[in-house]
């Protein structure tokens, strides 16, 4: 499962990639006792959670390719009637772009809303896991896995007042555990 993470730096990560990959090392490290991941990206799935409405990943353009199951007809030609949805039979259909003939690519662009300081944050943003990264590659994290804040009627805000944290940076990331 994919599950939305947020990473708090106390500083603006000026190399996002590399701060991640510095906390989340050992969360990360396979057949390490601490793991609880398998794959990470920074935005993905949850890109533009800091700014709901404002931006989805699905419809940039940047991250629109041409679907290789129907070759951007939006009509699998190879799917005979009989596997089509009984709305679609005679019709176009493409079960991968549903018809719009353009997917959503692997490697999204990165999303410049997704680094955001906390003092913009909205109080309603949740998240599965918070991971607080503390000096250096310290991290602790709150909620691992599929429970997440939002089921225990948290807000990120609310986690981390509850951790004495004020300031710092919110990064938004995707996560498979
Ligand atoms: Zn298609």
């Amino acid at each position: 499962m994919h599950y939305h993470m947020e990473i708090w730096f106390r500083e603006y990560p000026k190399d996002v990639d590399k701060a991640a990959e510095k906390a989340l090392k050992r969360y990360a490290k396979e057949g390490g006792k601490d793991q609880f991941l398998d794959y990470y990206t920074i935005g993905g799935r949850w890109s533009g959670a800091h700014t709901p409405g404002e931006y989805n990943p699905t419809k940039d353009p940047a991250n629109l390719e041409t679907c290789h199951y129907c070759n951007g007809t939006g009509n699998r030609e190879d799917l005979p009637d009989a596997y089509k949805p009984n709305d679609y039979k005679g019709k176009p259909w493409c079960n991968a772009c549903q018809g719009t003939g353009q997917t959503v690519r692997h490697n999204r662009r990165r999303y410049e809303g997704d680094i955001m300081s906390v003092d913009h944050v909205s109080p309603n943003l949740t998240c599965a896991t918070l991971v607080i990264v503390k000096a250096g590659s310290r991290a602790r994290v709150i909620n691992e896995g599929s429970v997440g804040l939002t089921s225990e009627g948290m807000s990120v805000l609310d986690a981390l007042q509850e951790a004495n944290i004020k300031g710092g940076w919110l990064v938004t990331a995707d996560y498979h555990s």
